[in-house]
């Protein structure tokens, strides 16, 4: 009998053993290859499974679908896969969706309008994206319709992930015809307006001049056409020598630093300024072209040669010098007005000027030095400077 026990134990043992092996041959480990994150394009053609580049001794059980790929950011993707024994696992990776193509911008090569015509540039311009956003376009470079010429400027679009498109496009601002000489004989050629300002001074705006109780004027508001003036007139010049050798007396040396700009020069500096600080900030120290009162004639800028090498001409380190506090109170003994006192921003639309004096005779000059307290010609005639 204790032999018929021991065949029964090894038949189980076999069995055990046979079945312990074909289990074993039959089970391998599953092998899954899933990146974390994957990086696609807009609008990509990607599924869920596509992530998937090696599977062996496992089945997909997650069902295929497409991911939407239109629009930007992560989603969260889940897998489930089963091995060869049934056993379920589940795989997480992330889809981030990127987007670098720039918009396009449809547009006109070149627009054309008659000096003085207005224009919307971006009228007919269309931004198309791969984002579907809504993009705005807009217009960089500078332009003045009332100065013909040829305008290099650009259209300028970017998507919400920064892509930018820069287009260039030529506007041609043609010369306005004169009119004809039948009209000219019927019409006074020399058209002048007049108006009055909120202090009661009489304004005369002729050949595109502007006078105010017979002071020309120019500010941001108020401008000269681009073909006015030559040089420093001679009656500045004459009130400028005068006044350099009354300072030289009390032991003051000035020059002027900068004094007759054209309407081309300001054009050019402008430009660059915009180019540099941008229009707003440009606009604060800058004048634009035809603004300028160094178009006039009859303002300059103040340095000293004794300041050489102090980087303090035609800056506010010009401010607190010996030669800015004689000339705030003596330039005024000579037909000078300092235009742009400090904390008159708001009246002369630009910052304290130390340096920037203008030519309007004793007469004037002496009720706007006002014991020292400046005011502005725009205060004092009540007139804007604004753009
Ligand atoms: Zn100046």
């Amino acid at each position: 009998m204790k032999k018929k026990k021991i065949i029964i134990i090894s038949i189980i043992i076999i069995i055990l053993i046979i079945s312990s092996i074909l289990i074993f041959l039959n089970y391998q480990e599953m092998e899954v290859t899933i990146k974390e994150k994957i990086e696609v394009p807009l609008n990509s053609k990607l599924t869920n499974l596509d992530n998937i580049t090696n599977l062996k001794n496992g089945q997909i059980i997650t069902d295929e679908k497409t991911i939407d790929t239109s629009k930007i950011g992560e989603q969260k993707i889940n897998i489930s896969i089963k091995n060869k024994l049934g056993k379920v696992k589940e795989y997480h990776y992330t889809v981030n969706v990127y987007d670098d193509e720039k918009p396009s911008i449809i547009f006109s090569k070149e627009l054309t309008i008659e000096e003085g015509q207005n224009i919307d540039l971006l009228k007919d311009v269309k931004v198309e994206d791969n984002s579907q956003e809504k993009i705005t376009p807009s217009v960089e470079g500078n332009y003045d319709i009332n100065e013909p010429g040829k305008y290099q400027l650009y259209y300028v679009a970017k998507d919400s992930s920064d892509n930018e498109a820069k287009e260039e496009f030529t506007l041609i601002v043609k010369e306005k015809k004169k009119e004809s000489s039948q009209n000219d004989s019927l019409s006074n050629p020399q058209e002048t307006k007049t108006f009055t300002t909120s202090k009661g001074f009489k304004g005369v705006i002729k050949d595109g001049i502007t006078y105010i109780d017979g002071y020309l004027i120019v500010n941001k508001t108020y401008s000269l056409p681009s073909s006015y003036g030559t040089s420093l007139t001679s009656t500045t010049k004459n009130a400028f020598n005068k006044m350099q050798a009354a300072a030289k007396l009390d032991g003051i040396n000035i020059y002027i630093a900068s004094g007759f700009r054209s309407y081309q020069t300001q054009n050019r500096l402008y430009n660059n300024y915009v180019a540099r600080d941008g229009k707003a900030k440009a606009d604060t120290y800058s004048a634009r072209p035809g603004h300028s009162e160094h178009q006039s004639g009859l303002a300059f800028d103040i340095c000293s040669h004794d300041l050489d090498g102090q980087n303090a001409c035609i800056n506010s380190n010009f401010d607190n010098t010996d030669q800015a506090k004689w000339l705030a109170q003596n330039a005024y003994k000579y037909g000078f007005i300092l235009r742009y006192p400090k904390g008159k921003t708001n009246e002369t639309g630009y910052k304290y000027e130390s340096w920037h004096f203008r030519y309007v005779g004793t007469d004037l000059s002496t009720k706007l030095y006002n014991n020292g307290d400046w005011l502005t010609m725009e205060n004092y005639f009540g007139i804007t400077s604004e753009y």
